[in-house]
């Protein structure tokens, strides 16, 4: 099925964009994907790795909490070869922590997600490194996820649909408007060098922390604040599941264990460009402590990489403490109601967790625009294999 009048184009080639595109071919759109570098070259590509249960937001956003939980469950259902479902637990190391620890528990029980304290001997057993000292133990059900493969697998299933069309390393540098009406985007092949006019009917910008930068093209004001953010990574697998401070959620307070490697994560700062090309000293400094603080064997590792990505978060702020303040949560705007531009959406903000639900939630947005009622199926179909993507998605299971 194909609405041959609605051809969509989407700004972005993230797990955002590429969860939209897979969304939209399956309710039966024409999808062109345009990305300036590779798939996932973006924050997509660059994130923790941690699948959210959402324990880390019940203090503070009960909300964003729940469906991190149901987003968790679901992406373990439909992309078991993107994720490693293997666990997480929340450590107090110290008084503060164990004063936070009832109060934890609760929320996350209120938001549906079962956690439950263990004692330390267990803990011990799950997780030999684990620093000594440790005063409680509360295991929840996070998990890794491998970023490039979660968003790939929605890639290879969008091109199954035959609905898809992926121009990567091309960068959308103007979008042509008729009155309020955009008529087109002009691109430029960063392989052949030349522009290229791309026409649509709807437009959407999932382009992440960029996002601000694309709604400018076309005239609108969006305000997104890039907040970037630098990990660190050595190169033993220390833990076997995800491994958290239990305190308000803060910097350098996750260990995340991705294939052979343990991952330390992260900081944030404010900057007004998403393009990130400095990892601040004192960041890695401070991240490797915060390491050791967990498992006191980090310090005898040797360092894989230590890198930054920029998180794409919604809302303007002019301080490192107001940008740290901002929601964590998605929103999806649509500028005809709110900038007088007919057709085109935004999707800004969320998690790599949330990625399928932000696709579904712009695309339900869409259908209604356009008025169409037609149901989004992505909760109910098996992804196909990330590698399918190379095969052009014609070979894996589906339904
Ligand atoms: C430090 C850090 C740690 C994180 N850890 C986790 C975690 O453990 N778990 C989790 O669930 N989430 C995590 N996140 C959040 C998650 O990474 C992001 O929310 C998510 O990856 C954003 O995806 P996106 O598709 O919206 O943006 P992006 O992946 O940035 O995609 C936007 C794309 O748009 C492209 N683009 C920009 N401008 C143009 C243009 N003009 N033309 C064409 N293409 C363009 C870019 O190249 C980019 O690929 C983390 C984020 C950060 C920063």
């Amino acid at each position: 099925m194909t609405h041959n009048n609605d051809h969509v184009v989407i700004i972005g080639g993230g797990g955002t964009a590429i969860a939209t595109m897979y969304d939209l071919c399956l309710r039966g759109f024409k999808v062109t994907l345009i990305e300036k570098g590779e798939l996932t070259s973006g924050t997509t590509g660059r994130h923790h790795g941690q699948l959210h249960c959402g324990a880390r937001y019940a203090m503070g956003d009960k909300n964003i909490a729940k469906e991190c939980m149901t987003e968790s469950a679901l992406l373990r259902k439909i992309a078991p070869n993107a994720i490693e479902y293997n666990m997480g637990m929340f450590v107090a190391l110290n008084d503060d922590d164990m004063q936070y620890k009832d109060n934890f528990i609760q929320c996350c029980l209120d938001a549906d997600i079962p956690a439950r304290e263990i004692p330390i001997s267990l803990a011990f057993e799950y997780e030999k490194e684990l620093n000594r000292n440790i005063k409680a133990a509360v295991m929840v059900p996070d998990g890794t996820i491998d970023p490039w493969r979660l968003a790939i697998s929605f890639a290879a299933g969008a091109l199954k649909t035959g609905n898809a069309e992926i121009k990567t390393y091309h960068e959308v540098i103007a979008i042509n408007k008729n009155a309020s009406n955009i008529e087109s985007v002009t691109v430029i092949n960063h392989i052949s060098h030349k522009k290229e006019t791309i026409l649509g009917d709807i437009f959407i910008n999932a382009g992440g922390p960029w996002a601000g930068k694309i709604a400018e093209l076309a005239g609108i004001d969006l305000p997104v604040s890039p907040s970037p953010g630098t990990m660190l990574a050595a190169k033993k697998r220390i833990s076997n599941m995800v491994v958290s401070r239990l305190h308000e959620a803060g910097d350098g307070d996750i260990v995340v264990p991705q294939r052979q490697l343990t991952i330390i994560g992260s900081t944030q700062w404010l900057s007004d460009n998403p393009d990130i090309n400095r990892v601040p000293q004192e960041d890695i400094d401070f991240l490797n402590k915060s390491a050791i603080d967990i498992f006191p064997c980090f310090k005898n590792l040797e360092y894989h990489t230590a890198w930054a990505a920029a998180r794409p978060l919604y809302g303007k702020h002019s301080t490192s403490e107001g940008v740290r303040n901002l929601s964590r949560d998605y929103i999806a705007v649509d500028h005809e109601k709110h900038d007088g531009v007919d057709n085109m959406i935004s999707i800004v903000g969320g998690k790599a967790t949330t990625l399928r639900a932000m696709g579904e939630v712009v695309s339900d947005m869409l259908c209604k625009k356009v008025g169409l009622d037609i149901k989004g199926r992505t909760s109910e179909i098996i992804l196909p294999n990330y590698r399918e993507y190379y095969r052009g998605g014609r070979n894996g299971q589906t339904d």
